[in-house]
């Protein structure tokens, strides 16, 4: 299952193929080649990386 790297929660809602959306921390996520990406809404809609506070160990999806 999946982690939010940022909040560790695991209250992670699926919005699509590997996109996923953390209702505790309102981030979102997804996932390409086993690496979680991290993604805040701005309040404009558009998405900006948050990929720079988390190390890669972090980011990494084990299934
Ligand atoms: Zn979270």
């Amino acid at each position: 299952m999946l982690n939010c790297p940022n909040c560790q929660s695991k209250d992670i809602g699926k919005i699509g193929i590997n996109q996923f959306y953390c209702w505790n921390c309102f981030i979102e996520l997804s996932l390409s080649k086993g690496i979680i990406n991290t993604h805040q809404v701005e309040e404009d809609g558009t998405l900006s990386s948050l990929d720079d506070l988390f190390e890669e160990d972090e980011r990494r999806y084990l299934s």
